[in-house]
């Protein structure tokens, strides 16, 4: 990335390392122009990343989020951050935010947002993907769900990444570990990188089930 993107993406609030961040760039790069999709916004940190890359390969980039923050980020939650609260809703609102870091990026041409739960764009969601990034809400039913809903559109050679993945339960939720075992262990997904708790995988020819 440019320096003046990496200033951007580092103001971003988020929660991806520097290290994972290099290398969801790195892997997005890897991947084919087409349609690209990112589940799980927040205020755009990893946009920028994978947003500049989908730029350099010619792809474009849908961001899903219903912008209203997972349950860790509520009120009272470990991850609660009051400045990102909506006194309307007194829920959190990121799609200024977002909307935002898209600006300062340069990056209002190549991605576009999606506001919506998942559960509502899975539902009408047909489009190919050539790069698909899994980072939205932890819990277990959703994880699985948005896997379910996305996974079967990535091409045979497409890129998957996902978000927060950790082998050892006293690390981190089960979740994204439970998604990463189902793409792997049916034979969908080979593995292809691992970087802290970014895992990098590759579509091949089997269905996802
Ligand atoms: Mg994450």
């Amino acid at each position: 990335m440019t320096p003046d993107l990496t200033a951007v993406a580092s103001a971003t609030k988020g929660f991806l390392p520097d290290d994972e961040a290099a290398a969801l760039h790195a892997a997005a790069l890897t991947a084919r122009p087409g349609l690209w999709l990112e589940v799980g916004t927040y205020c755009g940190k990893s946009t920028v990343h994978v947003g500049s890359a989908a730029r350099a390969v010619g792809a474009q980039l849908a961001t899903l989020d219903h912008h209203r923050g997972s349950e860790e980020n509520q009120a009272g939650w470990e991850w609660h951050d009051t400045s990102l609260v909506d006194p309307h809703t007194g829920r959190l609102e990121t799609l200024p935010s977002l909307r935002r870091t898209l600006w300062d990026a340069g990056l209002d041409d190549v991605v576009t947002a999606i506001v919506g739960t998942t559960q509502q764009v899975g539902r009408w969601w047909t489009t190919p993907l050539t790069f698909l990034f899994l980072d939205g809400n932890h819990t277990e039913e959703v994880a699985q769900h948005d896997y379910a809903a996305f996974a079967p559109h990535v091409e045979p050679a497409g890129v998957l990444c996902i978000h927060d993945v950790f082998e050892r339960p006293e690390d981190g939720g089960r979740p994204p570990w439970n998604v990463l075992r189902r793409a792997v262990d049916t034979g969908a997904y080979e593995e292809t990188a691992v970087t802290g708790s970014l895992r990098v995988l590759r579509r091949t020819e089997k269905p996802v089930t």
